[in-house]
């Protein structure tokens, strides 16, 4: 079947500040703080709506000391969507920042790669530094829609839909999953954590939230081998996004821009 062609969103929904050896393996006493922003991600065909991850709620923004902007999910409604339409979601991994918020989406089926939900609930999980961006609550929630059926368990590339394509590249997380989706520019990638920043990739600098440097490393490539041209491959918390790419529309302003 013919790809089909989308249209592709990203809605900020938090930010923080941080610090260059927060963001790039081995820092750089050079640079000033950076700020991380967090994003969701709509894919929206004729005929197809896909989210790209859930986000957190304003309980987790508190606890974990980030600046919660809005809801991701009740941010839809700028697009003009309700929740209750949303039934794909593709969960490019299970962090705290990626995967929450499942208690408003009742009737979504969730696409996640096997090796994530092995890992998210294994034996690496009793390690402090590796568990940290986990939250067991979203966990569980994840365990509870399984056994509702609700998820979709992938192993590795897997066409969703015509012109819907994910990829998984581990490096951040064991099983951490890429978009790659048609649009009138050609293939985007959402590279989601595969790269937090433009400047990860760009300059092969690891994230040091890192489950495997060398898939990390590996990821980077993948990333722009998938895409039609370097301004296609999205990085996952990056607040130049908000700048490079124009909101669809004037009340979109500041809280979704359209990336193709
Ligand atoms: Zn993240």
């Amino acid at each position: 079947m013919a790809n089909e062609t989308y249209q592709v969103f990203a809605l900020r929904y938090a930010t923080v500040q941080r610090s260059s050896s927060e963001n790039f393996l081995g820092g750089d006493p050079h640079e000033t703080s950076t700020r991380m922003d967090y994003y969701v991600w709509l894919l929206r065909s004729p005929t197809r709506t896909l989210l790209v991850d859930t986000g957190f709620n304003e309980n987790a923004a508190r606890e974990r000391k980030r600046e919660f902007l809005r809801c991701p999910i009740e941010s839809l409604s700028v697009l003009g969507i309700s929740p209750h339409e949303i039934d794909e979601v593709i969960l490019t991994h299970l962090h705290y920042d990626h995967a929450g918020n499942h208690d408003l989406l009742p009737n979504a089926r969730f696409y996640l790669q096997e090796r994530e939900l092995h890992y998210a609930v294994g034996p690496s999980m009793r390690h402090a530094v590796l568990r940290h961006p986990y939250a067991v609550d979203d966990i569980v929630d994840v365990v509870r829609a399984l056994y509702e059926e609700r998820i979709v368990c992938l192993n590795g590339r897997t066409e969703l839909a015509p012109g819907v394509i994910v990829h998984q590249v581990g490096g951040h997380t064991a099983g951490l999953q890429i978009v790659q989706v048609w649009t009138r520019k050609g293939w985007l990638v959402l590279s989601s954590d595969a790269s937090h920043y433009y400047a990860n990739y760009e300059q092969a600098r690891p994230f040091p939230i890192v489950h495997n440097v060398a898939e990390m490393l590996d990821a980077y490539d993948t990333m722009r081998g998938l895409a039609a041209s370097p301004d296609l491959v999205i990085p996952g918390h990056d607040p130049l996004v908000m700048e490079r790419f124009r909101a669809p529309f004037a009340a979109a302003q500041d809280i979704v821009v359209q990336l193709a």
